[in-house]
């Protein structure tokens, strides 16, 4: 058998069967500290698909970068076929500013694809483009909800295509929900390239969060071996995990001002005109019950418990296989097989 062609990134040729660590340079700091985004390349002695993995576009959403540091300790990573790219801190700047934004106080993921002369989100957005995206055939983006808020583990795909679909459910996050593409986002980006790409989410921005963060590296491991880079393990459990898909989703926002307890938490079922929370004044007066509409799954929460009116407080799910997700769901939702 020929020997693999050595993989080539940012000047660089990485033989096959061999794995490196190596950092590229974007625009240093004004104290003139440079700045770069690590990046891990596992390059298998046999071909196969290019994948990347990668979290923290988001600064301030680290469950992503704990996942990728747990995962690349696998054994099964030692012999891949194809190439694995592991990208656990994207956007450098907001993660040691303990920040969502770039300095410039843009959204890396509303800067893609990005361009070499644009403002720094776009010169940062488009090196990775470059140097990651455009030699991948498949990606895994990792969040978390945005600060203040709370996720239950989710994935959003382009569920309308059937080989990304296919990829959700060899995931197996308890929720699947069809997004639409935002501008500038990663995953539009890639999907112009042709890259089939999931964005797992999970917990809250600045904290690590274990149920989170074990089902992303399971799921990981899942799609890994869906496509071919790793070869199928043996499993502890024969436990299916079912992923369910939501129909649509919607947020309850505060009838008025004020602080409050919530009732409910997440990954809870919850029935049409259910109270999740009571807001009142200080002393607990002027006391507004919030009711909830319609029955679904809460896939997200505020976890401030002080609002405007109009803030988002719950995120509810909706879903057609309501009875079999309450069934699953009832108790407290048991992951199956997760000793990852
Ligand atoms: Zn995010």
């Amino acid at each position: 058998m020929a020997k693999r062609e050595p993989f080539s990134i940012n000047g660089k040729l990485i033989e096959a069967g061999t794995s490196e660590i190596l950092e590229i340079q974007v625009a240093g700091l004004y104290d003139f500290t440079q700045v770069s985004i690590p990046l891990e390349v596992i390059h298998g002695k046999e071909d196969g698909p290019t994948v990347f993995i990668s979290a923290a576009i988001h600064g301030d959403e680290i469950n992503g970068v704990e996942i990728i540091k747990r995962l690349r300790t696998h054994s099964a990573l030692k012999k891949i076929k194809g190439t694995l790219i592991l990208a656990p801190i994207v956007n450098v700047f907001g993660f040691n500013a303990k920040s969502r934004y770039l300095p410039d106080r843009r959204d890396l993921n509303r800067s893609f694809p990005g361009s070499e002369r644009g403002s720094l989100a776009a010169r940062v957005a488009n090196i990775f483009m470059k140097e990651v995206v455009k030699k991948a055939h498949y990606g895994i983006d990792l969040h978390t909800a945005a600060i203040n808020r709370n996720n239950f583990p989710q994935l959003r795909a382009d569920l309308k295509d059937k080989e990304t679909k296919d990829l959700v459910l060899a995931f197996g996050a308890p929720v699947a929900v069809n997004s639409h593409l935002r501008d500038g986002s990663l995953r539009e980006a890639s999907r112009k390239e042709g890259v089939k790409m999931l964005l797992y989410e999970g917990g809250e921005a600045l904290r690590f969060d274990e149920f989170t963060i074990k089902i992303g590296i399971r799921g990981c491991m899942a799609v890994l071996e869906k496509i071919g880079t790793i070869k199928p393990r043996k499993r502890k459990s024969s436990k299916e995990h079912k992923v369910f898909f939501s129909e649509g989703s919607q947020w309850v926002r505060a009838p008025m001002s004020g602080s409050y307890r919530s009732l409910t938490k997440l990954g809870e079922i919850i029935h049409a005109g259910e109270k999740l929370a009571t807001i009142s004044d200080p002393f607990g007066r002027h006391a507004h019950d919030v009711i909830v509409k319609n029955e679904g799954l809460v896939i997200g929460m505020s976890s401030l418990p002080l609002v405007n009116q109009g803030d988002a407080m719950f995120h509810i799910a909706y879903f057609e296989d309501f009875e079999e997700l309450s069934d699953v769901f009832d108790q407290d939702y048991d992951f199956p097989d997760l000793e990852s």
